[in-house]
């Protein structure tokens, strides 16, 4: 799908609105959270516009996107301790911004299961 002129993550990726950055590559790119729910809570995305995880069809990219999480992790001094990560999909998946994320949570305990 086409960038979304929009889409609020959208315009995080091209530099419209601002965000505490913490990777900006080729096609992702990881900020730090508005709300955060935890000390480190990151949010990974595709640089183009994918809705959801319904939605994307390049497992390549899904699957550099997950490593990326995980490398923050360590860089953010989290990875020993452990972390959380968690793709919310849809209405019952509790997504609220339609553009494919990965939050990365960590720095305190996370209780399971989740709401
Ligand atoms: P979802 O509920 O869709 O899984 O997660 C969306 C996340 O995006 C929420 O944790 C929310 O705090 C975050 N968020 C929403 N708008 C913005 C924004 O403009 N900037 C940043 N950095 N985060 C946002
Ligand atoms: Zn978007």
């Amino acid at each position: 799908m086409a960038e979304s002129p929009s889409c609020i993550f959208c315009r995080i990726a091209r530099g419209e609105i601002p965000a505490k950055m913490v990777v900006n590559g080729k096609d992702i790119v990881a900020f730090r959270d508005l709300n955060p729910q935890a000390p480190t809570h990151i949010l990974v995305i595709p640089k183009k516009h994918v809705a959801s995880l319904d939605d994307a069809s390049d497992a390549e990219l899904l699957g550099r996107m997950l490593s990326l999480a995980a490398a923050i992790a360590r860089q953010e001094g989290i990875a020993k301790s452990g972390y959380r990560t968690v793709i919310n999909t849809g209405k019952d998946g509790g997504q609220s911004v339609d553009h494919l994320h990965i939050h990365l949570l960590g720095g305190r305990g996370m209780t399971w299961p989740p709401g």
